[in-house]
């Protein structure tokens, strides 16, 4: 086996355990006689795996009994849609902040949806850096505010949210959730597609505060209204069940390894290290200011578009896969999620410096 130290966005590396484990249990779940994948999610060996990855969701969270745990299908994407179509009656406006890629996207479809106003758009900036969470000049009856905790592709990171008093806040934490410890009762509703830190693409996770059921539309169709899932229990029909096992096998990994307060201990290190090395020597930068700085997307620059190429090109052959920038912004990026090993930010950080030390 030759397991590389895989830097992608997303889907993204996983624990080695985790897939082994998958591995074991592949063709044979639990001496059934036949794969988790062909069974019935009406089965008692799915309910478990089911509601296991929810109750061990709602344990490392501290999440209060106020807020239901729902797995959907259809990415962060679908829930770009969703909030709006469930939160955003006619007649109200919501409030968005505009810091990346990500929550362009989520701005397109609200705006499908129903009246946005934009309080805050990093688009001056080209998105390299947030505002103080604390500057921002809320609407006081908006339906909500949307948030987008970490750019994926812009590599900018919220390190504390905004007060919005009474509105509901609407988060997309795709590529940090359980990354860091969570005020989870500032949010309304919280959103993330797995395959970052989680476990593979096909389920999203959607965290949300039962009160605000009452606000979802009956006449939406039955899978886009957040209260099908709700009384359904997330097996209205039959859930990504595969990845959902993932999910609960990457949750019995996170707990055992020290949960959220052991991820945000790593986290920091991980993107620590590798931000020092950008930062000392000269050769690389990084275009965002530290406040700012994500821990999951590091972003980064070489003097020129022919070392990057080169540089990427070298650490592919060097075990060292996924540090292209998005097409979008070009540049580099090394995605340290949750099952980064501390051993491979220095690994990269080693590589950087002997690239530099050739080319510099
Ligand atoms: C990856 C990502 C998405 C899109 O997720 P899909 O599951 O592909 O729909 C949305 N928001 C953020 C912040 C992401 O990182």
């Amino acid at each position: 086996m030759n397991r590389i130290y895989n830097f992608n966005a997303g889907p993204s590396t996983l624990p080695l355990p985790v897939l082994e484990q998958a591995q074991k249990e592949m063709v044979d779940y639990r001496c059934k006689g036949m794969s988790l994948v062909e069974m019935s999610h009406r089965s008692a060996e799915y309910e478990e795996i089911h509601y296991g990855a929810m109750s061990l969701l709602r344990e490392i969270l501290g999440l209060p009994e106020s807020y239901k745990v729902l797995f959907i299908g259809g990415g962060a994407t679908l829930q770009f849609a969703m909030a709006p179509m469930n939160l955003l009656p006619a007649g109200k406006s919501c409030d968005f902040t505009v810091t990346g890629a990500w929550s362009k996207k989520a701005r397109e479809d609200a705006e499908k949806v129903g009246r946005v106003d934009v309080v805050y758009d990093g688009r001056e900036g080209d998105y390299l850096s947030l505002p103080d969470p604390s500057a921002l000049i809320l609407n006081p009856d908006a339906a909500y505010l949307h948030l987008t905790s970490n750019e994926t592709i812009g590599g900018v990171q919220w390190q504390s949210f905004p007060e919005a008093g009474d509105v509901p806040v609407v988060c997309d934490m795709s590529s940090d959730f359980l990354s860091r410890r969570l005020p989870v009762e500032k949010f309304g509703l919280i959103y993330a597609g797995a395959q970052k830190n989680v476990g593979p693409a096909g389920a999203t996770v959607v965290l949300l505060r039962e009160d605000l059921l009452e606000s979802c539309p009956s006449s939406l169709p039955a899978y886009l209204n957040y209260r099908t899932h709700s009384e359904g229990d997330s097996l209205y029909n039959t859930p990504p069940v595969f990845a959902i096992y993932l999910v609960k096998l990457v949750l019995e990994h996170l707990k055992a390894e020290g949960g959220l307060e052991a991820a945000e201990g790593l986290a920091e290190e991980r993107s620590r290290i590798v931000y020092e090395a950008i930062e000392g020597g000269g050769f690389y930068s990084c275009p965002i200011p530290p406040h700012c700085r994500s821990k999951m997307n590091v972003v980064f620059r070489l003097p020129d578009g022919e070392l990057e190429k080169r540089f990427i090109a070298e650490a592919t052959a060097g075990g060292m896969e996924g540090l292209k920038g998005h097409r979008s912004v070009g540049g580099c990026r090394a995605s340290l999620y949750n099952a980064m090993p501390v051993a491979g930010a220095k690994a990269l950080v080693e590589f950087m410096t002997q690239f530099a030390a050739r080319y510099g």
